[in-house]
């Protein structure tokens, strides 16, 4: 059974704080380690390591910064599978879309290779007579990046390597229920030269991170997780005077308008509500059929559901593995049961799925089968809360403004996507839908490392988005530097306003 324990200046720290949690594999159900959860003490040592290591990185220029990434870039390469297999082996997605997770994360770290551009200055020369301007961004100190477990490497480096980049110490938090890709990660920067205390992991659950809000020396947060812990992250790391990102839950639209291609609206559907057995911020879980779409799509919909191919995610052919955990799988069986109750129409019942069916050794796993929900409305729970699982629900519109309309009264606003061939519906529907990020044909529009990723409403607290541009500014902060060099010193003492000269 393996420990899985934290990482504090460059090495690994075993727990000593009495208390741990099982990680299990959820494809078979079996524990397969025991995750260390840190006491505010151990928190104190992490954040003690960044801060002894802050000065010395902070003052290195940027290009010997971005050379550790290069290197780090390598060992990722080198790697991927590896962490790939731990992914897969704790959360339970496919393989191949575990790769597709490292991928993604990969190219944050590109990103970050770039920080000498990205750390550039403005500068204005003669802002008054003798006198220049300009202004520079300085990291933060030392800050913390707190994880959920659906992407246990991408969402971290969506943090991290920027962070790092910019001079900043990081701690980490991950998810205790996939926490072996955050130790991988850890020692591969250490094999890419990143100096001890730069990067630590402490594990843990509410307390590790309540240690991570209240120290005074942390001084920005990022979060991405649910939305009740969203907020409280936020309002509690304010208080606290830090700098908070804070990334929350999600309920995603897909709008399929009549004039689409149905075939690939179906494709879209079923792939991105079912992928990852639907636990993504970016999974579609529900589909707004616009007038005759409704009737062409379902009884394909219907079909494609009952036909998911639901595998230990191992196996090569797999499309959808286990959910996380048996209380995850108990809390979307609640919805299920819920959703009939309410009055929309169970199509396909994923509930009844066995564990045996997914391969050998499977009897004992987290399964659960795709559902298919016809007639949701938006009074019903399934309508408006985040299940993250498998179950798509389908809403029946009679044209685009009520599908918006239906749109911008949701809660959440993280993603959202609409199908057609009219070029005017996609640029309406991308103007005025209150969403944070868009896809046109484009069912998961998760943006590219530059681009930076956020969404609007109960999915975001905090004004700066995570990664890209807003990323570097958030880890960051901007320094004015006005400048002049007498020829002489002893006009006398000036008593207005300095304005131009
Ligand atoms: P979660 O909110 O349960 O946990 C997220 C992190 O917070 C974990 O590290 C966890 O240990 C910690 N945590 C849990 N309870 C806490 C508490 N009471 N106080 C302080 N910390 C606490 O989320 P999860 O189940 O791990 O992940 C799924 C959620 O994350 C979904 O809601 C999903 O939409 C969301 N998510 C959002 C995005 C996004 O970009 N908006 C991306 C990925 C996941």
């Amino acid at each position: 059974m393996a420990s899985i324990d934290h990482w504090i200046d460059g090495r690994v720290v075993p727990g000593q704080s009495g208390r741990t949690a099982d990680v299990f594999n959820p494809a078979t159900g079996t524990v397969t380690g025991k995750v260390a959860l840190a006491s505010t003490a151990e928190v104190a040592r992490a954040v003690e390591s960044a801060r002894a290591a802050f000065p010395a990185w902070a003052d290195l220029p940027p290009l010997r910064r971005a050379r550790v990434m290069f290197r780090f870039l390598e060992q990722l390469n080198r790697h991927r599978d590896d962490l790939a297999r731990a992914i897969t082996a704790e959360h339970g997605k496919v393989f191949s879309d575990a790769q597709g997770e490292v991928t993604r994360g990969i190219e944050i770290v590109e990103f970050a290779c770039g920080i000498p551009q990205l750390l550039k200055g403005d500068y204005t020369e003669q802002v008054s007579t003798g006198i220049d301007n300009w202004t520079m961004r300085q990291p933060l100190g030392v800050v913390a990046g707190v994880t959920p477990f659906n992407f246990p490497c991408m969402v971290p480096m969506w943090m991290y390597p920027v962070a790092i980049a910019a001079g900043n110490c990081f701690i980490l938090k991950p998810s205790p229920l996939d926490p072996s890709a955050s130790l991988m990660m850890a020692r591969m920067l250490k094999e890419a030269g990143l100096p001890d205390g730069v990067f630590n992991v402490v594990q843990g659950d509410k307390e590790a991170v309540d240690a991570l809000l209240e120290h005074p020396d942390v001084q920005a947060i990022s979060f991405v997780g649910s939305t009740a812990i969203a907020q409280k992250i936020y309002e509690t790391g304010a208080r606290h005077g830090k700098r908070v990102q804070a990334l929350g839950g999600a309920k995603n639209h897909m709008v399929v308008m009549p004039d689409a291609d149905m075939e690939q609206a179906a494709d879209a559907l079923i792939g991105s509500a079912f992928g990852s057995a639907g636990e993504r911020c970016m999974a579609i879980s529900l589909g707004v059929l616009v007038g005759s779409a409704a009737d062409k799509l379902l009884p394909v919909l219907a079909e494609r559901t009952r036909a998911l191919k639901i595998k230990n995610g191992t196996e090569s052919d797999a499309e959808m593995g286990p959910i996380v955990s048996d209380v995850a799988r108990q809390r979307i069986a609640g919805y299920i049961e819920q959703g009939a109750k309410e009055g929309a129409k169970l199509v396909v019942d994923g509930r009844a799925f066995q564990g045996a069916k997914a391969g050998a050794g499977c009897d004992n796993g987290f399964w659960m089968g795709g559902t298919l929900f016809d007639d949701v409305k938006p009074s019903m729970k399934i309508y408006q809360d985040e299940i993250f699982g498998p179950v798509l629900g389908c809403v029946r519109v009679k044209d685009l403004k009520e599908a918006v309309e239906l749109i911008n009264s949701h809660d959440y606003g993280n993603g959202v996507a609409c199908f057609t061939r009219d070029g005017h519906v996609a640029r309406e529907f991308s103007r005025r839908v209150q969403v944070g990020m868009v896809g046109i044909n484009v069912p998961i529009p998760v943006p590219m490392a530059w681009h930076g990723f956020g969404g609007w409403k109960k999915s975001l607290f905090g004004d700066m988005h995570a990664y890209g541009e807003e990323g570097v500014r958030f880890y960051t902060k901007q320094k004015s530097v006005m400048q002049r060099w007498p020829e002489s010193i002893g006009k006398g003492a000036e008593f207005v306003m300095p304005t131009s000269k």
